[in-house]
């Protein structure tokens, strides 16, 4: 996808800070999918942050904003902790200025007959609506076709919000529809990728192999070298005839697995050493396994201190990173070194350009205080998805549009 000829220009000419929506109602598709704990406190508010700038922007010159977000994945039985009431509070705050939430999907007149003259309206956890996800495609434009009558013009600024919806797609087909700042940062970083200064080094992590296949696929066709570390690179290894005892294994994928090794072999790099347990708890006593084998009973739970040289090595060498999951368990403190010292490295290394994306990447950088990244991605998902395939439909829309 980053490959898009003139994408530079292309993204230029739909951002709606080079349009004129003076005076114009702008329906908005933010991407405030906060974390919520236990109690219906939001834990961590990065998104709403994220998006917060454009809104305040845009409701200098615009008549009114309609905000359209999702918070998790609720049932069509409309749970109330999926409200996004905590997060109008939250915008109203910022904002310093009344935010209206419009509860029901089923009824957007008041709105539309422009008896709600509130500057900033937040509609109701947009998944609320069986339409904005539903299957049956005239059922989600149906549903477009309601929200477009709430605006004049559409703005995307969700660029992690990028599976096909109402609200993130169809909308598109039925106003003038723009991108939002967030979502273009985000597109213009990944697209340093499409013509990378090299060495190109790609790192990734984390627990699946099958989440990240069309990734690791791409990128060790882009990348100059594949670094693969976490809980998937033990499916790569028993794939390849290395014992890996208890550890985290994707036993569906070994087929796909030995596939890409035998492909790719000379540019994937893989853990050689490794820090275990006996069982998978933050309180088990870990050793090093100063081999690539791994005994019946032990359980990978992070790099060795070799394996964190040779990536450290490679890491030094490289003008472009990629870095997307974690090297172990970094949620405890005795397997976070693996992950700290790549995070570290990376950051260390001040001629290369450096992007890192997804929520595990970012918690693992706020943990280890890791600061110099060129890009910060927030949507882990959509940022593999831009990197994995040649269309990504909620820019292709609007670059189109
Ligand atoms: P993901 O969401 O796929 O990026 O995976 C992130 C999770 O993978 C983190 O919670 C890590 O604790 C976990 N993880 C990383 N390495 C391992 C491992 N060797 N065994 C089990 N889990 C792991």
């Amino acid at each position: 996808m980053y490959k898009t000829d003139n994408l530079a220009a292309k993204l230029s000419a739909k951002n709606i800070l080079n349009a004129d929506y003076s005076d114009k109602r702008i329906l908005i598709r933010s991407c405030l999918n906060v974390a919520m704990d236990k109690s219906g406190k939001i834990s961590d508010r990065t998104r709403v942050d994220e998006a917060l700038p454009t809104i305040k922007k845009l409701s200098e010159k615009a008549k009114q904003i309609v905000i359209m977000a999702h918070l998790g994945r609720p049932t069509p039985a409309r749970e109330p902790e999926f409200s996004l009431e905590p997060v109008r509070v939250v915008l109203e705050n910022e904002l310093a200025t009344e935010v209206k939430l419009i509860k029901e999907y089923t009824d957007y007149t008041d709105l539309t007959e422009g008896k709600i003259t509130t500057k900033i309206v937040l509609l109701e956890n947009i998944r609320f609506s069986p339409g904005e996800e539903s299957k049956n495609l005239s059922e989600r434009e149906n549903f477009a076709r309601e929200l477009a009558k709430l605006g004049d013009i559409y703005v995307n600024d969700a660029f992690p919000d990028y599976r096909e919806a109402a609200s993130t797609y169809d909308i598109a087909k039925y106003l003038p529809s723009y991108l939002g700042p967030v979502f273009v940062r985000e597109v213009e970083a990944m697209s340093n990728f499409a013509n990378p200064k090299r060495p190109f080094l790609a790192i990734l992590g984390g627990a699946k192999l099958s989440e990240k296949l069309d990734a690791l696929n791409a990128l060790a066709q882009s990348a100059d070298k594949v670094i693969i570390g976490g809980a998937m690179a033990y499916t790569l290894l028993l794939s390849d005839g290395v014992h890996i005892g208890k550890s985290l294994v994707e036993a569906d994928k070994l087929e796909i697995a030995k596939e890409i090794l035998a492909k790719y072999r000379d540019k994937l790099i893989l853990p050689v050493d490794h820090v275990v347990a006996s069982e998978f708890s933050s309180d088990s006593e870990v050793s090093t396994i100063p081999a690539v084998n791994i005994p019946e009973d032990r359980i990978a739970v992070d790099i060795g201190p070799e394996t964190q040289r040779l990536f450290v090595n490679e890491i030094k060498q490289a003008k472009s990173i990629l870095w997307n999951g974690p090297m172990g368990v970094f949620e405890w403190e005795q397997t976070a070194q693996g992950t700290r010292k790549v995070g570290q490295a990376i950051v260390d290394n001040k001629d290369a350009y450096k992007f890192a994306g997804g929520g595990d990447s970012i918690a693992a950088i706020n943990k280890f205080d890791l600061t110099g990244f060129d890009h910060i991605s927030t949507g882990g998902g959509a940022m593999l998805a831009f990197l994995s395939y040649d269309t990504f439909p909620t820019l292709d829309i609007i670059l189109n549009n």
